[in-house]
């Protein structure tokens, strides 16, 4: 799909230059496209072989609680305790990531929790509708299931402690329903009895896989015209009549704008355009099952455990956890390993050979918000990363309002929230 690597020659007159062709990169492009833009995109790799060939899958509309919060921040040291547990942090890395450990626990403040509970919940109104939209007319209906998701708590307690996030999903019009007994396991069948609750989700969806999904809207992009170039860009740079993208192959690449969509490696990027974003990499694992691994009948959450077991098209993936370890380091695939057991555990009868691991770098923020605005050095050169556990599911809001920012209109929703200068 992806054309050779060149010099700004075989591009010709670049109207819109987006780099990073992850499902961000994509979904921004295919709404620049909507509008008439003529789109490049451009990926050091092929498309979609970041943190959005991997994920989970889901459309987790209903997620608008941050991360970092006072119920985490409780948890936190017990999680920390067990280095195969939903939290890690590699001993070496702590020095490099203690600065961001800091605004995380300050945004754990009840004030900052609730604030980034709100613009995040009228972001995935933004997703639910434009996701909805991009699904239609990409014709993808066909890879989208609609069967809602099933929270499962082990104790009455654990489901207590969750109901203020519950309360608040309320507040935000977010529909759920707490379950037990029957009606459990009709949602889902097998499940240990070590589960005495769930809550049921019926608006989260997940894709059939999200590597077929972001490939299947790259190709959309190419058939209504627009083109997928492989270079690496070191530096992003304001010129007089746009945008100079310098190349690690010696060429540079001239646009009239430009979009950075390089999920977990933006930092350095908007560094050089004057914008110091704490961006850092929660590390997420996970294995994927060969189908028919176990009749697992929509979304699994683990809450307590940090993860989820979600039916694929591909198979049955198991999987979740956040490392702290940086971009650098090599996986670590026991926690894929220790997920799965623990999965063994919830599900008797789940046959657990055959799998295949990964490790994918979510792009996060300490406020578990994104970054989406324009530059300091240039309005010519918008942001869009940083979306954390949730860039399949924000993807298409993200489009639509970097379509808005390139376009110079107000964007459909207040963005403040997300601003790239807001820390
Ligand atoms: C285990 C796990 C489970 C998850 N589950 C879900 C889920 O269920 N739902 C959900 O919504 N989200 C989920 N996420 C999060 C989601 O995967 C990410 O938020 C999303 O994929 C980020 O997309 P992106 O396009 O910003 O980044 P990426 O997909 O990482 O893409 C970035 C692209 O930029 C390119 N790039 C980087 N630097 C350069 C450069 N200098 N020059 C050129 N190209 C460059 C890379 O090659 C890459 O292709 C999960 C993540 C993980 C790890």
């Amino acid at each position: 799909m992806a054309e050779a690597a060149g010099d700004s020659a075989q591009h010709g007159d670049i109207d819109v230059a987006i780099v990073g062709a992850g499902i961000i990169g994509i979904a921004a492009a295919s709404f620049l496209q909507d509008e008439g833009r003529d789109v490049l995109l451009i990926d050091r790799g092929e498309p979609a072989q970041g943190a959005s060939f991997g994920n989970a899958g889901a459309f987790a509309f209903s997620d608008i609680l941050p991360l970092a919060s006072p119920r985490i921040m409780r948890k936190a040291p017990r999680w920390l305790i067990d280095p195969l547990g939903p939290l890690s942090i590699p001993p070496a890395y702590l020095p490099e990531i203690l600065p961001w450990l800091i605004r995380f626990w300050r945004a754990s403040w009840p004030d900052r929790v609730r604030g980034a509970m709100v613009a995040q919940a009228a972001l995935m109104r933004l997703a639910s509708r434009e996701m909805a939209a991009l699904v239609a007319a990409a014709g993808l209906d066909g890879m989208v299931r609609s069967d809602g998701s099933l929270e499962l708590y082990e104790r009455e307690a654990e489901l207590t402690a969750a109901m203020p996030g519950w309360d608040a999903r309320a507040q935000e019009g977010i529909a759920f329903q707490h379950v037990r007994g029957a009606a459990m396991a009709d949602l889902q069948p097998g499940l240990s009895p070590r589960f005495v609750a769930g809550t049921f989700v019926p608006g989260w969806k997940t894709v059939s896989d999200p590597y077929d999904f972001a490939r299947a809207l790259a190709a959309r992009l190419v058939r209504r015209g627009g083109r997928i170039a492989r270079h690496e860009v070191a530096a992003i740079r304001p010129v007089a009549g746009g945008v100079a993208l310098d190349c690690r192959d010696g060429s540079s690449i001239m646009a009239r704008q430009a979009v950075i969509a390089c999920g977990a490696w933006s930092r350095s990027l908007a560094r050089a355009l004057g914008d110091d974003v704490p961006l850092e990499t929660e590390r997420g694992y996970n294995t994927t099952l060969p189908p028919g691994a176990f009749d697992i009948r929509r979304q699994l959450i683990f809450g307590g455990h940090g993860f989820v077991i979600t039916p694929l098209s591909s198979g049955i993936r198991v999987g979740g956890a956040v490392e702290l370890g940086g971009l650098a380091r090599g996986p670590n695939f026991a926690r894929s390993e220790a997920m799965l057991r623990k999965a063994a555990g919830f599900l008797p009868g789940l046959k657990t050979d055959g799998g295949r691991q990964w490790m994918g770098f979510r792009p996060s923020l300490p406020d578990s918000l994104p970054v989406i605005g324009a530059s300091r050095a240039s309005a010519d050169i918008v942001y869009a990363f940083g979306h954390g556990h949730l860039g399949l599911t924000q993807s298409a809001a993200t489009g639509r309002l970097v379509a808005d920012l390139v376009a110079g209109r107000a964007p459909v929703l207040d963005i403040a929230r997300f601003s790239p200068q807001r820390f």
